[in-house]
């Protein structure tokens, strides 16, 4: 069982911040499903770092941690008894864009739309239209491989995703993306 210390102790260590208070834990019970569960505390990451400390935290105290972007998710993706990981308030860069390749590099907590309005001058846009495109960000485009009605013609989230750069549940950070054959068996 956690006591208020360890968690206050947790939050000292972050660059972001930590709640414990009954009104966050209260406010992240939810997401837009039916589902309901109290969680242990709620994280504002700033850097990676804090995540990678959120990961050790958890797994020394067995308890969960559930990232978390807008919190659209109809099936209790983002509701958890753990800790509620809330990167939209801190990883909301759009960190590099290559208009000749068509390319770009963002962190979790963009906003669908948003994305689409920076690239709108380029002719480019983002294909998936999800419903909740004003307020879904891409991390929880890419956890639940966000579609829309368009899809059909744009392809769903999977289809425009390069590469993502992910930290495991070790703390070591991990890059997927297409590997050549050769690069396979090396
Ligand atoms: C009215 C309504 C209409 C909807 N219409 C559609 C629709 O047309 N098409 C559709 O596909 N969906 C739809 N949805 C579901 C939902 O809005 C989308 O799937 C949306 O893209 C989720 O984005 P989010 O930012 O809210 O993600 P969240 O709900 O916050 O998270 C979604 C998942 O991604 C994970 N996640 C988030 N960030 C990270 C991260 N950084 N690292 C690892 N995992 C992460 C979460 O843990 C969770 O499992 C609808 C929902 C509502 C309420």
């Amino acid at each position: 069982m956690l006591t208020n210390l360890q968690l206050q102790q947790l939050s000292e260590s972050l660059d972001g911040t930590l709640l414990f208070d009954d009104l966050h834990k209260t406010l992240y019970a939810t997401d837009a499903s039916a589902y309901r569960m109290i969680p242990l505390a709620v994280a504002y990451p700033k850097t990676n770092e804090d995540i990678v400390k959120l990961i050790h935290f958890a797994t020394e105290n067995k308890i969960s941690l559930t990232p978390r972007t807008a919190g659209t998710s109809l099936a209790g993706q983002t509701v958890g008894n753990g800790i509620i990981v809330d990167v939209s308030k801190h990883f909301t860069k759009i960190i590099s864009f290559d208009a000749i390749k068509k390319t770009i590099t963002v962190q979790p907590g963009v906003i669908r739309d948003e994305l689409n309005l920076y690239l709108k001058p380029y002719g480019l846009f983002f294909g998936p239209n999800t419903s909740t495109s004003s307020r879904c960000m891409i991390g929880g485009m890419v956890g639940n491989n966000s579609s829309g009605t368009t899809s059909i013609r744009y392809g769903v989230t999977r289809d425009k995703i390069m590469e993502i750069k992910a930290i495991l549940s070790d703390g070591s950070l991990a890059i997927f993306n297409e590997l050549s054959s050769n690069e396979f068996i090396e």
